[in-house]
């Protein structure tokens, strides 16, 4: 039996020539692919700046240094995300204020300006499972309330709110490389993009020593620099990277159209273009299930088990954390099928065929 994975990263010969070609050219850090990749990735986003790092967390990390979030600053989250969107704000003696979900799994708006205190700096929606939140609704409380936006595309890259790309419509948009993402260098990774010039120039002097030039150092930074082998590499999974989204996609409308009254299938909200980071459905015996796709060769996920308002890194450092009803329901529901940018439809078809035998109808 053919396993059907849960995600698969693209290798080709364009991409083992690509790592080739940096292996050969004698510069290995912050060369002539870093510099062209960030130029690619800032057209593709169509933001002015784009600035490597060695890891999301990392450039995130370098900018809210740039921003100078501090002790006592409050940061608006949702907990239903990959841990690591807390992680940086949390290392700037910041506190995450978490809220709750809506439909599609992102942060309801609805709730965000009720979280927000005269402690609040800015607020960090995530783009999870590559759909877009309503980027208006925050921008316009941002606006209100004179606060700064992050947008978290680390499972996002190439979605698209009302047409315009994720990543350039808050102050910022931070991109993960990790291989899973759907936008990867075989390695980890991750960027900023930003139209602005000066906290841009900053986070690019932080994350290498806080070097003007070669012996200058203006302010004590950190070696968050990239590689030029990834950078080769990244270039030609950008160019692929519409390509594999679309194919999500066509992945997704074949689940939905047959997962439709067998268990509950994502949304996908009228300003939307999302690209299925994840696929994820809810399903009340979602442990059964997942036992009984496992032994069928179909692999799956749970992202996240455990919301991020319960982990001990948080509940051991901050006291009062409110009970997020709706996240603390999901969690225990959610399943993610295998998508990916390759992942030919008859496969999510075999899914499907699984999903229906497993509901006895077959
Ligand atoms: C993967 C991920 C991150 C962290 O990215 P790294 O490059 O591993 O630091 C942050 N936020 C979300 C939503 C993610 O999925």
């Amino acid at each position: 039996m053919q396993k059907i994975p849960l995600s698969k990263c693209f290798v080709n010969d364009e991409v083992r020539n690509a790592a080739i070609r940096a292996l050969e050219s004698g510069q290995y850090i912050l060369g002539k692919e870093c510099k062209a990749f960030e130029e690619e990735i800032a057209a593709h986003t169509g933001t002015k700046h784009c600035i490597l790092g060695s890891s999301w967390t990392m450039i995130v990390y370098m900018l809210h240094l740039a921003q100078e979030v501090k002790p006592g600053d409050e940061i608006i989250v949702p907990s239903h995300t990959a841990f690591p969107t807390m992680e940086p704000l949390i290392h700037c003696g910041a506190k995450p204020v978490f809220v709750d979900i809506d439909d599609t799994f992102c942060m309801d708006v609805d709730q965000v300006e009720a979280a927000i205190t005269p402690r609040t700096v800015g607020i960090i929606p995530v783009h999870l499972y590559g759909h877009p939140v309503n980027v208006d609704r925050i921008l316009a409380i941002a606006s209100k309330h004179k606060l700064w936006v992050i947008e978290d595309c680390a499972q996002a890259q190439g979605a698209k709110y009302n047409g315009k790309t994720v990543g350039s419509m808050g102050n910022f948009g931070a991109y993960s490389f990790f291989p899973s993402k759907n936008l990867t260098v075989l390695g980890d990774g991750g960027c900023l993009t930003t139209n602005d010039d000066a906290l841009a120039e900053k986070v690019r002097m932080l994350r290498n020593h806080g070097r003007k030039d070669k012996y200058l150092h203006e302010f004590t930074g950190f070696n968050v620099r990239f590689n030029e082998i990834q950078g080769a590499i990244g270039r030609v999974m950008l160019k692929h990277l519409d390509g594999f989204n679309d194919q999500r996609r066509a992945v997704a409308a074949r689940y939905n159209q047959r997962l439709k009254g067998l268990v509950v299938t994502p949304k996908e909200m009228p300003w939307a273009k999302a690209v299925y980071h994840m696929y994820v459905i809810r399903v009340q015996k979602r442990d059964e299930l997942q036992k009984f796709l496992k032994e069928k060769g179909i692999e799956t996920g749970i992202h996240y088990p455990v919301p991020n308002h319960q982990q001990p890194a948080v509940t051991s450092k901050f006291s009062n954390i409110p009970s997020l009803p709706k996240t603390e329901a999901a969690v225990k529901e959610i399943l993610s099928l295998p998508v990916h940018g390759e992942m030919p439809v008859e496969d999510a078809d075999k899914v499907c065929d699984a999903i229906a035998e497993f509901h006895g109808r077959k």
